[in-house]
């Protein structure tokens, strides 16, 4: 009975995602960006220093592997696969070393997915890269380029990615992987939160489309209003793909975050008003068990981020 008990009340899900953000640094300069972190002191990122780097990545390997019954997530969390998510900032601006992390997370056994600004993503890139990801993640809030400037969405120049740009990289990314999943993450925010997306959603066919709404971390720049939210929901609904929508508070414990200086960090206090991020103390310098510890997850709240939802006509 006690087991039975048990076995509900356990989560599953069929991978474990760990979102590292590696850098703060962006060739673009959204104004509701959220990537910035408290500088611990006497501390550079990590990725600057191969041999830290791999030992970060296998530290966080065995520690969230499945198997490892050490960790306090088995005792109400099941996954079976563990997915390194490379985020930042924009990942792709570290170059070589970003290709090293990409091969090392490989090596290590990691499923590898990134969350890019799609600006760096030439044919080239796409050739090598494609193949090592299982999932490219692309942020995209609008294909109008007065809305991208006024995002703040766009490079020193002024460029932007076009609907054809970015319909060229999602089918260069299926060509040299079949197999690679394509997401489109839209912040909605006060720019684009009158737009309908719907015609470039259908033409990229990403297999998922995230749809979140601007959090009011760091600042209140671009931030929205609940009818303004659920008017861009009602406006893009009836696409062909899975979409997830995440309000505010969806995003509160519900991601596994590490920042470039390699501490969990989390959004706990996240309410509609604008809060700060809670730190653990670095992941190599306490140890990993210690540095998890100090902060808030909720599986039940991650689980739920994995169920599509909520607009009318989507994909099974
Ligand atoms: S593309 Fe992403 S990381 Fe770069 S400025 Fe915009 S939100 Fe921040």
């Amino acid at each position: 009975m006690n087991e039975i008990l048990k076995q509900s009340e356990h989560h599953r899900v069929s991978e474990l995602v760990v979102n590292w953000h590696l850098t703060e640094a962006c060739n673009y300069r959204c104004k509701y960006c959220y990537a910035s972190w408290i500088k611990p002191a006497e501390s550079s990122a990590i990725w600057r220093n191969k041999n830290k780097t791999d030992q970060f990545l296998k530290s966080l390997k065995e520690y969230f592997d499945s198997t490892n019954d050490a960790n306090p997530l088995t005792k109400d969390l099941h996954w079976s696969g563990l997915r390194l998510s490379l985020a930042g900032g924009e990942p792709m601006l570290l170059g070589d070393r970003f290709k090293d992390i990409v091969e090392t997370a490989s090596e290590l056994g990691f499923k590898v997915s990134l969350i890019t600004n799609g600006s760096f993503l030439s044919s080239e890139t796409l050739e090598w890269l494609s193949p090592k990801l299982c999932m490219l993640g692309i942020s995209v809030d609008t294909t109008q380029s007065n809305t991208n400037n006024l995002i703040g969405r766009v490079d020193t120049k002024g460029n932007s990615l076009s609907e054809g740009c970015l319909a060229k990289i999602v089918r260069l990314a299926r060509q040299y992987n079949p197999s690679i999943k394509i997401k489109i993450n839209t912040v909605v925010n006060q720019s684009n939160c009158n737009q309908d997306l719907k015609g470039l959603v259908n033409i990229l066919k990403p297999e998922k489309w995230k749809i979140l709404r601007v959090l009011p971390v760091i600042n209140h720049n671009l931030t929205i209003s609940d009818a303004q939210f659920k008017d861009f929901i009602e406006l893009n609904q009836s696409v062909d793909t899975q979409v997830y929508i995440e309000d505010n508070l969806d995003m509160k414990d519900s991601y596994l975050m590490i920042d470039p200086h390699g501490r969990f960090y989390q959004n706990s206090l996240v309410q509609r008003g604008v809060t700060e991020y809670l730190y653990s103390d670095p992941i190599l310098e306490k140890g990993i068990a210690s540095a998890f510890n100090q902060i808030e997850f909720s599986s039940a709240a991650f689980c739920s981020r994995y169920i599509p939802n909520n607009i009318q006509g989507a994909a099974a």
